[in-house]
């Protein structure tokens, strides 16, 4: 959610109410983020198991499941993938570790993007950021016209709703609403563009609580969504939780543990409900967050893998846990969710459904594509993974940066030089997959960041 004003000058404000624009207006760029003490933060990789070289054997399960589920998603907002059940060392999540363990839990998972804007548009789209008409602001609102897939469950007559927890979800802001039947914000939040100070886990709980208990939301067939926000910068301390260190992931770390005790919470909650032996939950992340890799901290603005690797977990009825290694991404998560739901998913989604290999099919690699397109704050930066390579291509395409993140986690060493068959062979991959997207350019082209200024879009 790395934040930018959202409060527009009165003069825009006024050309607003002239003109029945709801955008809001362009910002000066932030004051960049002072480095915090230096802290030792491995990459993420390095404690997230490497990808086998074959893929994942099936295992035996059913065909797929057991009729039309209901489907309970939980994000949580800046989870990196190093946690406890990948190889963190330090037990700061004991009910997501507890609810690994009896999960379908992919081991190289990536978000959408890098920011929640354009990752949770992503993720609700079942498109790349980039395809997808929008303000071009940072945070920016998406218009109701672009389909939503939580609108198709709407329409096979499933009971939709959510609540959220950042003023950026509400009605008046992203758009992220469309589609659902009963969407509710945490009361009493602080709407404020530079971070997140406020603690909502506890009532974002109870909120969950309330809505899963309504039984016009869970009388029937439902998807139920809630984004969790408290490990989200600012980094808050919370009573009887460690304190763990004085640095940013020291603190970081608590807020995850916070967010846990109330997620084991809700979990508890669900698992006393009639219909939870008919259930699927999944839990994965809008992006990870940065500790100092790269010189960058918090999130959005690149695309290294501290910022891209997500948790991403499954279980539901009929399920056998395992490890899948194989790449995936945020993109597949509407098809997923329709598929489970029973509903077909739209041909324009770019995903692919994970159900078959939740339930036990084998789970053949495929490329990854990050995106992040250019906004009011941030030039484009877009990346390919490709087996343990990845590519990424800043601006226009107008430079590049190729890593074996398999040997070398922590994106240090740039082999386009070193290596020009392979950086030949990923830039054609990458232009292949790329070409693929339906790129547009947003509704506010004037104030988009880039290199030329003749050729933002
Ligand atoms: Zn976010």
């Amino acid at each position: 959610m790395r934040a930018r004003s959202l409060v527009p000058p009165l003069a825009v404000l006024l050309l607003a109410a002239c003109s029945g624009a709801v955008e809001p207006a362009p910002v000066p760029p932030p004051t960049p983020t002072p480095p915090p003490p230096a802290t030792v933060v491995p990459p993420v990789a390095s404690v997230v198991p490497a990808p086998t070289a074959t893929p994942a054997a099936a295992v035996a399960a059913p065909e797929g499941p057991p009729g039309k589920l209901n489907v309970l998603l939980i994000t949580i907002d800046s989870l990196r993938a190093d946690m406890p059940w990948s190889g963190y060392p330090r037990d700061i999540a004991p009910a997501l570790t507890a609810f690994e363990k009896k999960a379908v839990s992919y081991t190289h998972a990536y978000s959408i993007s890098s920011y929640t804007a354009m990752s949770v548009a992503g993720l609700i789209t079942g498109r790349y950021p980039g395809e997808l008409d929008r303000s071009g602001y940072f945070f920016s609102s998406y218009p109701d016209t672009v389909l939503r897939f939580p609108m198709l469950l709407q329409k096979a007559g499933v009971r939709t709703l959510a609540g959220q927890a950042h003023f950026y979800f509400d009605k008046q802001h992203a758009g992220f609403h469309q589609g659902f039947d009963d969407y509710e914000m945490v009361s009493g939040l602080v709407a404020d563009n530079k971070t997140d100070s406020n603690i909502s886990s506890p009532q974002h709980l109870a909120l969950a609580e309330k809505m899963l208990s309504d039984k016009a939301n869970t009388g029937k067939q439902f998807f139920a969504w809630f984004h969790f926000m408290d490990p989200h910068d600012e980094y808050m301390p919370h009573a009887g939780i460690g304190p763990y260190g004085k640095h940013d992931r020291d603190k970081y770390d608590a807020e995850v543990t916070f967010t846990d005790q109330h997620l084991a919470k809700l979990f508890e909650f669900v698992a006393q409900q009639p219909w939870a032996k008919d259930t699927a939950i999944i839990i994965s992340s809008d992006h990870g967050e940065a500790f100092g890799e790269h010189k960058r901290w918090r999130h959005g603005f690149e695309l290294y893998e501290m910022l891209v690797r997500v948790p991403l977990m499954v279980q539901a009825p009929g399920i056998t846990p395992r490890r899948i290694d194989a790449h995936r991404s945020g993109i597949d998560l509407a098809p997923t969710i329709l598929d489970l739901a029973g509903v077909p998913a739209e041909p324009s989604f770019q995903g692919k459904s994970l159900v078959p290999e939740l339930y036990g099919k084998p789970a053949e690699d495929r490329d990854v594509i990050v995106d992040l397109p250019r906004t009011s704050d941030n030039d484009r930066r877009r990346a390919l993974i490709h087996d343990h390579f990845k590519i990424i291509a800043w601006g226009d395409d107008y430079s590049w940066e190729l890593f074996d993140i398999g040997a070398d986690p922590g994106e240090e060493k740039d082999l386009k030089k070193a290596d020009k068959a392979l950086f030949e062979d990923m830039k054609r991959r990458y232009k292949e997959a790329v070409g693929k997207l339906k790129d547009i350019c947003p509704r506010h082209t004037d104030t988009l960041k880039g290199k030329d200024k003749h050729h933002r879009c």
